[in-house]
């Protein structure tokens, strides 16, 4: 068994996972990422909770951060507060265990490449949805980490100039149109607007703006509410934009889209769709790539973790 633990911007899932990707028991918590310590303390509380009851030869972390080539630290965070974090060292210490560390998108990749809807496919560009954008990308059995363990970092492409302020420190980042923080703050906007079709979403945070999250307006677009549905649309136009751009770009056979946001399911896939057809250039003319959802949903990234850990080191992972 291995253990595989996600860390996002706002909560860690950690999972105790088979060697066929299945989850056979997961824990989740709040991420306190304002303080290193405490997300380290997080991580080995889990650890020793899952621990407990199952025999565990591996630990594999995908974190909401930008790694170096060698995984053992994290160079930057727009979400949490590592900079130049050696983390691996400091887990491997506090856990007495080697651990595998890598991005969190990276994890939820290789999780669908291996396990998920991606299975086979050589040219495999994933997307997580959640605090921000996550990219990663499987191509020919390896991840493709970049030069420096950077790549893929494509929610921070600007693709509205001086637009949203990105916690990246950049403005306009795609991050900011097409993530489940997103969602929210357009949600936000709305019902700051006094806009009586804001009415489903303030009735199920009774009246509290502030706590309108993209999770909110997700449940309320299951449930039928136009408002909601209209703003995951929004959501959808601009990925389905961002997906033409980096079809441009790679040219994948598939686009995975993962993370919290896809729980929309056909809701968000369906204007996602039509945008990246609209925006694709040489459409009609050149095979588009076919855009699908997580089939591992939000664990993807727990389990691909969880997976990678068996060769230890992401320099040395991938080899398939
Ligand atoms: C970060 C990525 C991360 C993604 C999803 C982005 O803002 O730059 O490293 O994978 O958020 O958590
Ligand atoms: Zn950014």
């Amino acid at each position: 068994m291995a253990i595989g633990i996600d860390i996002g911007g706002t909560k860690v899932a950690a999972g105790v996972v088979d060697d066929q990707g299945t989850v056979l028991a997961e824990l989740r918590r709040p991420t306190h990422g304002s303080d290193p310590r405490a997300v380290e303390a997080t991580i080995v509380e889990l650890v020793s909770e899952l621990g407990a009851d199952y025999p565990i030869g591996s630990v594999g972390i995908g974190a909401a951060g930008w790694m170096d080539l060698s995984g053992g630290t994290v160079l930057f965070s727009p979400h949490l507060a590592w900079r130049n974090e050696p983390l691996r060292q400091n887990l491997e210490r506090l856990l007495n265990r080697p651990v595998m560390l890598t991005n969190d998108a990276d994890g939820a990749a290789w999780g669908e490449w291996k396990f998920g809807k991606a299975r086979g496919e050589s040219r495999l560009v994933c997307i997580t949805l959640g605090t921000g954008i996550g990219g990663a990308m499987v191509m020919d059995g390896r991840l493709e980490r970049g030069r420096f363990g950077v790549a893929g970092e494509f929610g921070h492409q600007v693709i509205m100039p001086g637009g949203h302020r990105c916690e990246c420190g950049n403005r306009g980042c795609w991050e900011q149109y097409a993530s489940g923080n997103a969602l929210g703050r357009e949600a936000r906007e709305l019902a700051r607007a006094n806009s009586p079709v804001a009415q489903e979403i303030l009735r199920a945070v009774d009246g509290d703006i502030d706590a309108i999250t993209g999770a909110v307006v997700t449940e309320r677009a299951r449930q039928g509410d136009a408002a909601s549905i209209e703003l995951i649309e929004d959501i959808g136009s601009w990925l389905g934009l961002g997906l033409a751009n980096l079809a441009a770009a790679l040219d994948p056979g598939m686009f995975v889209v993962g993370g919290g946001l896809c729980e929309a399911g056909e809701l968000l896939l369906a204007p996602t769709q039509r945008a990246f057809k609209r925006n694709l250039t040489g459409r009609g003319f050149r095979p588009a790539a076919a855009i699908e959802l997580a089939e591992l949903g939000a664990a993807a990234g727990m389990i691909g973790a969880a997976d990678l850990s068996r060769s230890l080191r992401i320099s040395e992972a991938g080899g398939a």
